[in-house]
């Protein structure tokens, strides 16, 4: 078997069905999550969103938030200057142009604040199972050790991830995710306990 379906498949088969950690009950609860997760991890979004979204349960209410108080609820939140300003118009547009409705298509969510191809794609994986790769940090260090490729962003990384792996696509996004979260590490990869280890001669392999 050639090496790259067998790292697809490894990776299939040690995460079954693989969903993310952000903790959200509907869609508008999704796309503000995945927008706040933009560098920074996921358990400080759990954290700052149970009162964010006491304070703004819906898309509507967060299009007429107080940009102050907003900021006050994701302070903890890098970049949350700007991620303040976004969600705000974000949820604009969302009532403006879309009848409050959250698009599900790339198109139309790209054009939204904040929304670029990224999180775009993992709203549509998580939300719709869709056949898309999004490329993280993780994924992106992933591929990379693991030879999927050697490109320099992570648009293209995410062209060469979706060549090889062509379909379960959301399901190989996630695993790959939780595989550099935990396993594969950007410090002190836990190499020993690492199934991909016999296809791996990344230089960060810890012997
Ligand atoms: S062997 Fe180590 S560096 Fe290679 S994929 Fe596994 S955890 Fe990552």
């Amino acid at each position: 078997m050639k090496r790259n379906l067998q790292i697809k498949e490894l990776f299939l088969k040690n995460f079954d069905k693989p969903v993310t950690e952000l903790k959200f009950k509907n869609l508008y609860e999704l796309i503000v999550c995945v927008m706040l997760s933009a560098q920074c991890t996921d358990k400080r979004v759990n954290l700052i969103t149970p009162d964010l979204f006491k304070a703004y349960p819906d898309i509507k209410s967060l299009a007429n938030a107080n940009l102050a108080s907003l900021k006050s609820y994701i302070q903890s939140c890098s970049f949350f200057n700007n991620k303040a300003q976004n969600l705000i118009k974000m949820a604009k547009a969302v009532c403006e142009n879309f009848d409050g409705e959250i698009p599900l298509n790339e198109k139309d969510l790209k054009s939204l604040a904040g929304v670029g191809q990224k999180t775009a794609h993992v709203v549509l994986i998580e939300w719709c199972g869709a056949n898309f790769m999004a490329v993280d940090t993780h994924v992106f260090r992933v591929s990379h050790r693991l030879n999927l490729s050697k490109a320099k962003t992570p648009e293209a990384t995410e062209e060469d991830l979706t060549r090889i792996f062509k379909d379960n696509l959301n399901y190989l996004h996630q695993a790959m995710v939780l595989f550099g979260r935990y396993t594969c590490k950007a410090k002190k990869p836990l190499c020993k306990e690492c199934f991909l280890n016999h296809l791996c001669t990344s230089k960060d392999k810890e012997i």
